[in-house]
């Protein structure tokens, strides 16, 4: 007998969070981080068994977010806080599209993290607030931003039914344990008509079918699900939202940020790049932007009802 203290992580078991059934196959086997299975009624892929942790205490570290995988959930994004040229620009259009279809709207951001989409929201006229569970992001928005967060998981939110014209989250859905539930307490949060726009990465993209099991979205200690387009929808639909609209959700960056970042992640790129960074002027990289698609997706609903 050993006396070592077990070292052993708990697993749970889940059903099949879209349709309750619990005959799947498994895309990629268990690593001691949750077996990726699809179900093999709705084809829905998600985590099971996985980690029996509490999400909550995760997010909360400070060095989740440093890591900043929560907040685009792209690789090269070490750093969230560094990442405001890239994040403010993009952030700002998609504030511009719900200010265009809900002006002046009040809106909530699950998973608000450093309050960067907020403070767009903010500027494009809309009346934002975020919901947050690490402190020291909650203390960045509510201080330094000074826009209203309430602390912890949408699951302990307590919010008035109806109360808001949109909704957002970004990169944020894949890390839910029970996102059918989650929607529908967005679509309780929402007025009828109101507005919902998901960004998550896109399991029937290209970059996903090119790399099958490789896909670098596979991280199943921190992503529960895998949605394609379809497997959103009717999630949405079962939530109580209709007219979906699934798109593509491209980003642009500066050519110095590309040129660093996969210098770093690529190293038989690391030529070319040297290459490249000698002859761009320095000025040139930081001012000219290019815009890259990872296979994320941005999909758009509203809650039923009449607007
Ligand atoms: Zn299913």
């Amino acid at each position: 007998m050993s006396d070592r203290p077990s070292t052993e992580i708990a697993m749970r078991s889940v059903p099949c969070n879209l349709c309750g059934s619990d005959d799947t196959r498994t895309i990629r086997e268990s690593t001691g981080e949750g077996r990726i299975v699809r179900c093999r009624r709705c084809q829905l892929t998600y985590v099971s068994p996985r980690i029996a942790w509490d999400p909550v205490a995760q997010y909360e570290s400070d060095e989740y977010h440093e890591k900043g995988e929560l907040a685009t959930g792209r690789p090269g994004y070490t750093s969230y806080s560094s990442d405001r040229p890239v994040l403010s620009p993009y952030f700002g259009r998609i504030a511009a599209e719900i200010a265009r279809v809900k002006p002046g709207g009040k809106v909530l951001e699950i998973g608000a993290a450093s309050g960067f989409f907020l403070e767009q929201a903010r500027a494009h006229g809309l009346d934002p607030a975020g919901i947050e569970p690490s402190r020291a992001c909650q203390r960045i928005i509510r201080e330094e931003l000074g826009i209203p967060v309430l602390a912890g998981s949408l699951e302990e939110a307590a919010i008035e039914p109806g109360t808001f014209d949109a909704v957002a989250l970004f990169q944020t859905i894949e890390h839910f344990d029970d996102p059918l539930a989650g929607l529908q307490k967005m679509a309780s949060a929402l007025k009828p008509g109101g507005l919902i726009v998901i960004t998550t990465p896109n399991q029937a993209g290209w970059f996903a079918r090119i790399a099958r099991r490789q896909w670098y979205e596979y991280k199943p200690k921190e992503h529960l699900y895998y949605f394609t387009p379809r497997t959103l929808a009717r999630m949405l639909e079962a939530a109580g939202f209709e007219r979906i609209e699934a798109k593509v959700d491209p980003n642009r960056y500066p050519v110095a940020f590309l040129i660093e970042r996969i210098s770093r992640y690529y190293p038989v790129a690391r030529p070319v790049m040297r290459v490249l960074d000698r002859l761009l002027p320095q000025s040139l990289q930081a001012r000219l932007y290019l815009p890259v698609h990872y296979g994320s997706m941005k999909v758009t609903a509203r809650r039923a009802g009449m607007a």
